[in-house]
């Protein structure tokens, strides 16, 4: 079997330091060059405390830098949106995106697990893009530490104690389709020698693959957050194709058997596109649906985008739904649109800089 190059943002403590042990090195480099890491710095030139020679070993054995930042938009809110290329591997030349969204007490980032995406939601620009590959595990961690280093570099709220403390995995893609990299992104993450975020911080958005949903449940059982968007199969069957895979009644048995922890609970997305999903009748299929003890509906506003055949409820409209549901007992809230004037919705970044992108 080809022997595959070490990865600098997901390789393990006991590792390095046996990769670094057969250079001659002694073991404590590798704890200091993974708190390098940790910080989201990862080109070995910056590492202060770490001697040149070592520092010239590491960029030659190791993959340190698998995305390069080629563009940067800030919204007036705060929110940083991101485009990477590629720099190694299979998907090398092409870009994916990634949104940092600060809030008082948090700063969340919003991470791709792939180049474009299979399942073609109608309403998903990502979904209208070419389908590339999936994204090692590697690649989906240094996205967190790329935006680590940045906010490292420009700080953007004083009080918030660590800038990342929040992921979320709702960029481009779907990071059920690509197991392998995710659950291996999901365990670097966690890992008390790396970022050490908790389970109980990320959150994995999924269309909803059902044994896929039931292996996280095994493996990581982190928040998981479903893009319901209709609740009867006939409209879900357009609007979230891999329903007529896994119609509603396969995900409702799904959602029961996910564990959760104490107080979690299970997010239900609803994207609301007038005249499609927002009906009346809507509001009695969702409360049809809910499991009220477990679940909460989160009613998302549409990102338009060029070429976008749907429209969205309007805010008002949105509000009145929210309050529908509350009054059938169902936890509900309308997410607050961040970023919008740099369009951060996923998909959008690249879709304006696709040109850029190496065939
Ligand atoms: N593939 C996964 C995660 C990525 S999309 C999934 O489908 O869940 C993250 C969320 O954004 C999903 O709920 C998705 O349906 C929603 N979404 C996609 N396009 C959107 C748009 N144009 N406006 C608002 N939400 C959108
Ligand atoms: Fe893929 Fe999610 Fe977009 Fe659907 S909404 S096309 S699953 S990224």
């Amino acid at each position: 079997m080809p022997q595959t190059t070490p990865q600098l943002p997901t390789i393990r403590l006991e590792n390095l330091t046996l990769l670094m042990q057969s250079w001659g090195v002694p073991g404590y480099r590798a704890k200091q060059v993974l708190q390098w890491r940790n910080r989201g710095i990862l080109d070995p030139a910056m590492m202060l405390n770490i001697p040149e020679s070592l520092r010239e070993r590491l960029s030659s054995s190791l993959i340190c830098e698998p995305l390069k930042l080629v563009q940067r938009q800030c919204s007036t809110d705060g929110t940083r949106k991101y485009l990477f290329m590629l720099t190694s591997g299979r998907l090398k030349g092409k870009m994916v995106e990634s949104v940092y969204i600060p809030e008082e007490k948090r700063g969340t980032v919003c991470i791709s697990s792939q180049v474009g995406c299979v399942l073609d939601c109608p309403f998903c620009h990502t979904g209208t893009q070419d389908f590339e590959g999936n994204l090692t595990g590697s690649e989906i961690v240094a996205q967190v530490l790329a935006v680590k280093q940045d906010i490292l570099k420009e700080p953007l709220i004083p009080e918030l104690k660590a800038s990342v403390t929040h992921v979320v995995y709702m960029g481009m893609g779907e990071p059920l389709a690509n197991e392998e990299g995710v659950h291996e992104s999901l365990s670097s993450l966690t890992d008390p020698d790396g970022p050490k975020l908790s389970k109980r911080r990320i959150t994995l958005s999924t269309s909803g693959l059902v044994p896929q949903i039931d292996r996280l449940g095994e493996i990581a059982s982190v928040n998981l957050a479903i893009s319901l968007h209709a609740a009867e199969n006939r409209l879900r069957d357009t609007l979230v194709p891999i329903n007529r895979k896994y119609p509603l009644q396969e995900l409702r048995r799904c959602l029961n058997r996910y564990s959760l922890g104490k107080q979690r609970h299970i997010t239900l997305e609803y994207v609301m596109l007038t005249g499609i999903n927002d009906r009346p009748e809507d509001v009695d299929l969702i409360a049809g649906f809910v499991n009220r003890d477990r679940e909460r509906v989160n009613l998302i506003s549409f990102n338009t985008y060029p070429g976008s055949s749907y429209t969205g409820s309007s805010m008002q409209h949105m509000n009145e739904f929210a309050k529908q549901l509350i009054s059938k007992g169902i936890r509900a809230t309308v997410r607050r649109s961040r970023g919008q004037d740099i369009m951060a919705a996923c998909g959008q970044l690249k879709a304006e800089n696709r040109d850029l992108e190496e065939k």
